[in-house]
């Protein structure tokens, strides 16, 4: 396979993940999506739902990770590829080798908390019994955009609600008070 082949197939599945992204967003969740391949079968999905599903754990990665054993009754996914449209966090580094996945592939950075480019190298780590493959900047700038522009919506709601309450001549707390004297 040449890389061309390959650079188009990691965009196919990008775009799935970016598709899942999307599915998190319209939950109020960050959007973030991850695929996990096998033999060109996707084998897990999973999008970014810790708020919806009450679960610290529940970023994409972890999600696509256990759909992907349950589906296939394994909790190592060999040969497999996740796809992801945020670099990963600490945690789901340490779930993607424990998962032993082959090749990690990630749209854009984070430059907060990423674990793989940006905040730390884990990946490198020579005290790892396992070592995954990586590509990062994969459709790189929509995954941005979908983060950025998810950002900007939260921002100008809350600014929104802000100044509703502005416009009202009253705080929240003086419009309970008066229904408390009803
Ligand atoms: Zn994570």
């Amino acid at each position: 396979m040449t890389d061309l082949d390959l650079y188009a197939i990691d965009k196919k599945y990008m775009r799935r993940a970016i598709e899942l992204a999307g599915q998190g967003e319209q939950l109020g969740e960050i959007p973030v999506g991850a695929v996990i391949v096998c033999d060109d079968i996707i084998i897990g999905e999973g999008f970014n739902q810790p708020i919806s599903s009450h679960d610290p754990t529940a970023h994409a990665e972890v999600v696509a990770l256990r759909a992907a054993a349950e589906r296939i009754q394994n909790y190592r996914l060999v040969d497999s590829t996740l796809y992801v449209t945020l670099e990963p966090c600490t945690m789901c580094v340490g779930a993607l080798i424990h998962a032993r996945i082959a090749r990690l592939v990630f749209g854009t950075t984070e430059p907060k908390a990423g674990a793989v480019v940006s905040q730390s190298a884990l990946l490198d780590s020579s005290y790892f019994n396992h070592r995954i493959s990586m590509q990062g900047g994969v459709l790189a700038e929509t995954c941005q955009h979908q983060l950025s522009d998810f950002f900007r919506r939260r921002r100008e709601e809350l600014k929104q609600q802000k100044n509703s309450y502005l416009n009202n001549d009253e705080s929240p707390d003086e419009i309970s008070n008066k229904k408390n004297d009803r």
